[in-house]
C-alpha cells in the first residue's frame, strides 16, 4: 500500500517499526549489555524520554538506544524507581551529551504545545529512517 493511503494509525505503526528496526541495526548490540553483561531476549528500541512524555521525541535517534528484552523491561521500565536509577545512571555517564540534548527537547517540548503530528510527518519520518537503513546496510 502507497504511504499516502494509509490512515495515521497504520503510519504511526510503520514508523514504529521502521524506527525499532533503524537503531537495532545502528548498535548492533544491548548497549547496556556492551558494559555490564547479563542480557536475554531480542533486541529492541527503547527510548530515553518515554514515547507518552514527550512526542517530539518519539523518532529522534538520539532519544532511543538499543536494549534487550530483559534490560529495557526489567531493566530501564522496572516501576521501583530505586532499582531503575542504575540504568538512568548508566545512561547519563556513557551518554552525557544525549541526555543533557534530550531533557532540553522535553523542556522545549512542554513550554511550546505548536508541536502537531500529520500524516505527512509520519511519511517524512518513515522516509528518513528507511535511507538510513540503506546507507547501514551499504557498510
Ligand atoms: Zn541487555
Amino acid at each position: 500500500m502507497k504511504l499516502e493511503n494509509k490512515s495515521i494509525k497504520q503510519l504511526r505503526d510503520t514508523a514504529d517499526k521502521i524506527f525499532n528496526k533503524y537503531v537495532v541495526l545502528r548498535d548492533g548490540q544491548c548497549m547496556y549489555g556492551k558494559i555490564y553483561g547479563g542480557c536475554s531476549g531480542v533486541l529492541q528500541c527503547s527510548h530515553v524520554v518515554a514515547k507518552g512524555t514527550c512526542s517530539s521525541l518519539r523518532y529522534d535517534e538520539k532519544n532511543a538506544k538499543c536494549l534487550c528484552l530483559k534490560h529495557h523491561i526489567w531493566g530501564w521500565h522496572l516501576r521501583d524507581v530505586e532499582q531503575a536509577k542504575k540504568y538512568v545512571d548508566w545512561f547519563v555517564e556513557y551518554y552525557p551529551e544525549r541526555w543533557e540534548y534530550v531533557q532540553e527537547k522535553k523542556a522545549e517540548y512542554k513550554r511550546d504545545r505548536t508541536f502537531r503530528i500529520t500524516k505527512d510527518y509520519y511519511i517524512d519520518i518513515i522516509k528518513k529512517y528507511k535511507a538510513k537503513i540503506k546507507e547501514l546496510d551499504v557498510k
